[in-house]
């Protein structure tokens, strides 16, 4: 079992943490959003209906939420069957494992999702000051 070099990332266990998650969402989400010709769904009783009328209201708001949780899953998996997960899209740089292992999606390596949070931040006053 040789794995990348470098960095000890356990892409199996986080590719199935990710799907795991995936899976998750997609139970929870509006069934329309996933596969539209489920048939399976269609078997409601009384208190199904009930509860699915319940169900799609909260599917409506939790919807956008999770759409891009799936997005970002999805993102993550396809960079660990590419290999270029675990890498920071904004520097190139490793992302800390620790990090994987809280956010398993993360895309950016915490000193860049720092800068973004900051600069995310819209004041008044705007600084063009010095960079480093
Ligand atoms: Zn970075």
């Amino acid at each position: 079992m040789s794995k990348e070099q470098g960095f000890s990332i356990d892409t199996d266990g986080i590719k199935h943490r990710l799907l795991a998650e995936r899976s998750q969402l997609l139970s929870k989400a509006s069934p329309a959003l996933n596969n539209p010709l489920s048939q399976d769904e269609r078997d409601s009783d009384e208190a199904d209906a009930a509860v699915s009328t319940d169900f799609r209201e909260r599917a409506m708001w939790l919807a956008q939420d999770q759409r891009q949780k799936l997005e970002l899953i999805d993102q993550a998996l396809q960079r660990i069957a590419n290999g270029s997960y675990g890498h920071c899209q904004t520097c190139g740089g490793a992302i800390s494992p620790e990090r994987l292992e809280a956010l398993p999606y993360a895309t950016q390596c915490i000193r860049c999702q720092e800068r973004v949070e900051s600069h995310g931040r819209r004041g008044g006053r705007e600084r063009s000051a010095v960079d480093g």
